[in-house]
């Protein structure tokens, strides 16, 4: 089958023919029928040879949708020709926090060298895909795989850290998304959708700004040095009652820590290294700092029915499997509007 692989610390990914693979006891195979392109795997690539955490070759693609093509022995729940979107942050299914399905916190993870599919384990991004428990399932039911493909991360992740902040996300507050890209746009219509919060989006692209406000944003702010005034501006002075800052890059998480009103929430997404600092004095009083990791099984189930409920419309660019390539270039350059979605099997 085809696949696309990162295959050399610094080198782009390659599109190569591996072996068909086979469901072992327990597992499924997915045919793929849409696999999402998240900027999470460009910092993967970037990272130097002697802090990869994973072995290469790496089939790439951690946001995968499909059909059942064949079940591992024992297998059962889940049935030949279904429609399915996978949850990636796979986890032993037995510690405390997998019990509670919060798998993305695992314990146990690291110790029995669980991975996720493309951040570890094979990936979506090919014409099979290897699940290793029928539990990391969850039915489509209806919903179209190419759109639905990147609720799994591109939803999942703003929903998590957004369902943290929604006791605080009442009338009258505001609610600021730094970075309207793949995350970002999902995470604008996540809040319209549970909140009545002002959504103020920020971004340095004009693009993605006109997407933002298509999606819902109330506000749209240029990302500069005078970003956070505006939000000031913006909210009679007392400064925005949640920031999700989907860059977390240096001026992005000074901005947020800038822009937050007291007892509010910062919520760094985005994997750009930039740090907060926080002590008494530094940042409004009663200010919640946190940096949370992809989202719950339960989450999971909960953003799919936003979307059967039209609450949630991804806005998707298409590739085919000879152009998934590309699909990263555009990404890299700040060129997707939306999400990548390549679709493995045309
Ligand atoms: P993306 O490339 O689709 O979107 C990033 C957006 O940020 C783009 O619209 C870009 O124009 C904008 N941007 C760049 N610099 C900016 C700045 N200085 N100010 C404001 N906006 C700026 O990326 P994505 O796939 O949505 O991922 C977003 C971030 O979230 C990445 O860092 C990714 O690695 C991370 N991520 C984290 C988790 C998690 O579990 N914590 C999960 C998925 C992705
Ligand atoms: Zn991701
Ligand atoms: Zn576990």
């Amino acid at each position: 089958m085809k696949a696309l692989q990162y295959r050399e610390i610094g080198a782009p990914p390659e599109l190569v023919t591996v072996p068909d693979p086979e469901p072992g006891p327990g597992q499924v195979l997915l045919k793929v029928s849409a696999a999402g392109v998240c900027h999470s795997d460009i910092a993967v690539m970037s990272w130097p040879e002697s802090e990869f955490p994973y072995r290469l070759p790496l089939t790439l693609g951690h946001e995968g949708a499909g059909t059942i093509a064949a079940l591992g022995d024992g297998v059962t729940g889940v049935a030949i020709g279904d429609s399915v979107a996978v949850y990636g942050p796979w986890g032993c299914g037995r510690c405390a926090p997998c019990a509670a399905g919060k798998e993305n916190y695992c314990v146990r993870a690291t110790e029995l060298g669980i991975f996720p599919p493309g951040l570890g384990a094979p990936g979506a991004i090919a014409e099979y895909l290897i699940v290793d428990d029928s539990r990391h399932l969850e039915p489509l039911d209806g919903l179209d795989p190419v759109r639905a493909v990147p609720l799994t991360d591109a939803g999942l992740t703003p929903y998590h850290a957004i369902k943290r902040s929604l006791p605080k996300l009442g009338p009258g507050s505001t609610a600021v998304v730094i970075g309207a890209g793949g995350l970002g746009h999902v995470a604008i219509q996540l809040l319209r959708a549970v909140s009545p919060a002002r959504v103020v989006a920020m971004d340095i692209s004009d693009d993605k700004l006109q997407l933002a406000r298509a999606v819902g944003a109330h506000e749209t702010v240029t990302s500069d040095a005078k970003a956070a005034d505006r939000v000031r501006e913006l909210t009679g002075g007392r400064g925005a009652t949640a920031v999700f800052d989907f860059v977390g890059a240096e001026p992005t998480v000074a901005t947020a820590g800038a822009c937050v009103a007291m007892e509010g929430d910062v919520t760094i997404v985005g994997i750009g290294g930039g740090t907060l600092p926080v002590g008494f004095g530094v940042m409004p009083f009663e200010v919640t700092v946190t940096a949370p990791y992809w989202g719950s099984r339960g989450e999971l189930r909960e953003v799919l029915d936003l979307a059967r409920a039209g609450a949630v419309d991804v806005h998707v660019e298409t590739f085919g499997m000879d152009e998934a390539p590309l699909a990263y270039e555009r990404l890299h350059a700040g060129k997707i509007d939306g999400r990548a979605v390549i679709l493995p099997n045309g």
